[in-house]
This record gives C-alpha cells, structure tokens and sequence, in this order.
C-alpha cells in the first residue's frame, strides 16, 4: 500500500492537510475511515509530544474566553495550540459548543493556533475515538499544546480526563453554590482548579479558593503524588493566566508520571473497544430472542443472573 496522499502534507504542519486529515477520521463512511486508520498508522510514530490539557466548566464559567487568552500566550511565545473539544450536547441539538469560531475570534487567525469544532454526530464513545484521533493527526502535524475542552455536564469530563495529561476545572468566584454544583466525581478528576471572573469579585474569589482548596484537600489521597492547585485568574484582564500555565506545567513536569498517566489511558480506552467489540460479537452470535426471554426470567426472578448466563452461554462461563 502506497502511503498516504495526506501523510507528508499533514507531517509537514499544514493546517488544511490536519483539517481534512480529521474530517477522514470524523466520516462515517467506511473507506474514510479506512483511509483514516491507514493515516494514523503512518503518523502515529510521530504524535504523542505534546502536553494534552483538558478544560472544563459550566456555560459561561469563561472557557472560550480563558482558552483565547491563554492560547494567544502560548502562540505568541511560539507554541503551536491545538484547541479541540468534546461536546455531548451537540448530538441532542446539532449545535457545538465549539461550532461558532467566534467565540475565539483573535486565536483563530493565530497562525500558530488550529481550533477545530466539536464532532457533532454518533455516541459519546464515538465522539471519544474521534477526539483521540484528532489529538493523535494534530500531535503529528506538530501541536505541542493540546486544550480539549468540554462543557461540565458530567460524563463529558471524565472522557477529557481520560485522554489528557491534566485536568483544569474553571469555577466561578460563588464557590459555596459552586461546590454543591460540582459532581464529587468530577472533583476527584481536577489536577488544577481556576477560580475564574476573579475581577468581578476579589473578596469571594479568595474565599472560593479557600474554600475550593480545602474541599479538593480532603478529596485527595494522601499518597497522591501531587496535591491538585486551586488558582485565581480573569480571562477577561488576562490576569493569573501565567500562574495557571505554570501550574500546570509543574503538574506535568514529572515526565515519568505523564507517562504512566498515558499508558494507563491506553490500556483503559483498549479495553473499553474490546468490551465493545466482544459484546457485538456476542450479540451477533446469539438470538435476540432467547436473550430476551433470559432477560426477563432474571428481571422476574424465575432465574438469578448466574443461572440465565449459565442458560445463555453453557456452563463454561459459570463464574
Ligand atoms: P463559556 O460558556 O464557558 O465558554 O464562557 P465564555 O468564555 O463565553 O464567557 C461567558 C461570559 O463571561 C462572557 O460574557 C465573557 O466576556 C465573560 N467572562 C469570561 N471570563 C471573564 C472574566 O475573567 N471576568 C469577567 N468579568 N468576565 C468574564
């Protein structure tokens, strides 16, 4: 097989060639995606140099606003920001959080910056693959920040946490409603927390932070490598978007704890397909209606579990 027509463009940074190269891998259409697995395979020696940096919040927290200020200070100093994003939301009203460039209107003439909508069709976890795709094609054509953004609306978060080197929440300066807002599951994701709009308010910023910086404490095993960082900042002034860089760059600084964060989110998202892909093709190999009537002896209580696998797969799968 000859190698890609995509592959040299894409390894040499062209913007157009990562943009194409990323709808292929977004397509539906199977020889796209054929097309798409044979690009990975050429680049993937390529990717995987860059810092992934996941950001989450609620609507109008400031992510668009805090990831413009923020990525503009990392173009401008020569980094080549990628911001993606993952958006749930998107399949229910066919909008994105990320469908409208204006919402970063001065990152995205940056010349070293690439934004790129939220995939807006198929399952979370087709949007996943799609997103771990796209970090790999940017990775290639030589993106060395990643920002993944998502909303906060819960499932969203923990699939951004699980394809990033670190976790960045924004809240708001109310911490005391903030709190009860933010899934305890979620906070248990955050590596460096934001209190953002932090002009608005100093006196409840600081409080939020204080406030933020004992709840994450008490969430935080004490054989945690590293404590998760509670920080202020406006994405409006640009004031504290340094320190949060630099938070974050201590946070990763420890490269063999990278490491070992992306292998075990190799192995977590492998698994995940072969859960998926066994279960197709268990689905295929069984009938629709035996599985259904097992279903309902074991919902009735005429069969425990144990017994209506017994009776769906033969007693070599009994536990
Ligand atoms: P998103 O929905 O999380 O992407 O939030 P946006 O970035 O769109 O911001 C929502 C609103 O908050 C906009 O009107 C912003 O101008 C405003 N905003 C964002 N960051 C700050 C900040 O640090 N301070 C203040 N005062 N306003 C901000």
């Amino acid at each position: 097989m000859s190698v890609h027509p995509l592959t040299a463009a894409l390894l040499s940074g062209q913007r157009r060639a990562l943009a194409r190269a990323i709808t292929l891998a977004e397509s539906s259409r199977p020889d796209h995606l054929r097309e798409a697995q044979q690009l990975l395979a050429e680049v993937l020696p390529h990717a995987g140099r860059s810092l992934r940096v996941g950001l989450s919040g609620v609507p109008g927290v400031g992510k668009s606003t805090f990831i413009e200020a923020l990525g503009l200070q990392l173009a401008d100093a020569g980094h080549r920001v990628a911001v993606l994003a993952v958006d749930p939301s998107s399949q229910r009203t066919g909008g994105s959080i990320m469908g409208d460039k204006t919402r970063m209107p001065n990152l995205t003439v940056h010349p070293g910056a690439f934004i790129r909508p939220s995939p807006a069709r198929g399952a979370l976890g087709g949007v996943a693959r799609r997103t771990r795709e796209a970090i790999t094609l940017c990775e290639a054509a030589g993106y060395d920040v990643l920002l993944i953004e998502t909303v906060g609306v819960g499932q969203s978060e923990t699939q951004v946490a699980s394809m990033t080197d670190v976790f960045v929440l924004l809240t708001l300066p109310n911490a005391g409603d903030e709190l009860q807002g933010i899934k305890r599951g979620i906070m248990e994701l955050v590596d460096v927390c934001v209190v953002n709009k932090a002009d608005s308010n100093p006196a409840a910023a600081r409080q939020a932070q204080g406030e933020l910086a004992a709840a994450l404490h008490l969430l935080t095993p004490r054989t945690a490598l590293r404590q998760p960082q509670v920080l202020q900042a406006s994405a409006l002034t640009g004031a504290g978007i340094a320190e949060v860089w630099a938070a974050v760059k201590a946070f990763t600084a420890d490269s063999v704890r990278v490491q070992a964060r992306r292998q075990a989110q190799h192995s977590g998202w492998f698994e995940e397909l072969l859960k998926e892909a066994a279960w197709q093709a268990f689905e295929a190999g069984v009938s629709a209606e035996q599985l259904r009537a097992i279903r309902a002896e074991v919902r009735a209580g005429t069969l425990t579990a144990v017994q209506g696998l017994a009776a769906l797969l033969g007693g070599a799968f009994m536990p």
